[in-house]
């Protein structure tokens, strides 16, 4: 059986419910459809549990539709998480041998690189140019997006570190955290990229484990965990690290203002919202414009459980409402804490909106705006 009787209860009074929260859903404002929300996926499992209706083809995209943003979850009144009730089904799916094909390219580009973009694994380093030794030994888990398609996050990364007189270390061993595959169901193949990673990062003598990918943090810090598998040294996000340091870092003015979007890895799924903000208040001088939608109701970029990997369209949509929600604030420099959102947010920005992650925008305060955006 997928779902217990409590689980189905909640897949029951959600599948009853006015569903209000289809309003917060990005792949109903995508779709504009009943289909993709919230209700429609527990009617659709609902159904199934009682006999009404497989999961059939239809059902699969339906349920491969999802975000897993869990914005629906802050607002259901009864906190029904429709997002982790997805994957548990998107889990009994993969088993079945039903994943749609779309991602099974990925899984073999995994299998093969190590990382869903196809990239040599012996590339994965290649940005890496370390130029200090001494201080605290940190090790950095770059994650494949910044890796492979957001280098000068890796780079900038890694310079702020020693900047701020840390000793960075990376493994040449380090493969794709898992994400991709948990949240899309492939659990197995998952865990076994989590074994590797956990030897691999036990194995290091650094003092704590640095991540600037959310979706990386997530699952090191809780999927991880969840599966027993134990890492012997903290795992920090970079806006933690950077906040600790607070007093250390740059200062310069920005022209305009600066705007921040929440990833919902980072937010909703792992509570850290402050940390970034702190950071950039502090080496902007300025107050952030915020964003109607912002923190807890941040609406996602489009980019997550594998929406744009089956369908860019939709996934770009959803990122180019994010970016006009940015614009409307009238801020001219849009900072994520995400390589993936930023990759996203970048491709719909157009001139007028510079998107920056977190360590390029501190960077870009220590060696002055001027010569990095201009
Ligand atoms: S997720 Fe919550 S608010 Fe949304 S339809 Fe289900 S029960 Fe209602
Ligand atoms: S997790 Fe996000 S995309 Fe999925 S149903 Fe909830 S609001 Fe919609």
């Amino acid at each position: 059986m997928i779902f217990d009787d409590s689980l189905a209860a909640q897949i029951r009074m959600c599948a009853a419910c006015p569903k209000m929260c289809r309003h917060v859903c990005p792949t109903f404002f995508a779709w504009r459809s009943d289909a993709p929300t919230p209700h429609g996926r527990a009617l659709l499992i609902h159904q199934e549990i009682t006999g009404t209706r497989e999961i059939d083809e239809r059902g699969i995209e339906i349920l491969y539709q999802c975000l897993e943003c869990s914005h629906c979850l802050t607002f259901c009144k009864p906190e029904i998480d429709i997002a982790t009730i997805v994957e548990l089904r998107r889990k009994a799916i993969v088993s079945e041998g039903r994943r749609p094909e779309g991602l099974n390219d990925m899984a073999v580009a995994i299998r093969k690189h190590h990382n869903p973009y196809s990239e040599p694994h012996e590339l994965r380093n290649d940005w890496l140019d370390l130029k200090k030794s001494g201080g605290k030994n940190l090790l950095y888990f770059t994650g494949c997006t910044a890796a492979y398609r957001e280098k000068e996050i890796a780079s900038d990364t890694v310079e702020l570190l020693e900047t701020l007189g840390h000793q960075v270390s990376i493994s040449s061993e380090e493969w794709c955290c898992g994400s991709p595959l948990i949240r899309t169901g492939d659990e197995e193949f998952g865990i076994e990229l989590a074994k590797h990673n956990v030897e691999v990062l036990n194995a290091s003598d650094a003092e704590e484990i640095i991540v600037t990918c959310p979706g990386c943090y997530r699952v090191l810090t809780r999927d991880y965990p969840d599966y027993d598998l134990k890492l012997n040294k903290p795992v920090k996000h970079i806006s933690q690290v950077l906040e600790e340091q607070i007093g250390n870092l740059p200062i310069d003015k920005f022209e305009g203002s600066i705007t921040f979007h929440d990833s919902c890895h980072l937010g909703r799924h792992c509570d850290i919202y402050d940390e970034p903000r702190k950071v950039i208040e502090k080496v902007s001088g300025a107050p952030l414009v915020e964003m109607e939608r912002t923190r807890d109701n941040a609406m996602c970029c489009g980019n997550g459980a594998g929406l744009r990997t089956l369908f860019p369209e939709k996934a770009k949509k959803i990122g180019a409402e994010r970016v006009r929600q940015a614009k409307n604030t009238g801020a001219n420099i849009l900072v994520t804490s995400c390589p993936f959102c930023k990759n996203m947010l970048k491709s719909q920005s157009g001139e007028d909106l510079t998107v920056l992650d977190l360590p390029e925008i501190v960077l870009m305060a220590k060696r002055g705006r001027k010569a990095n955006i201009d």
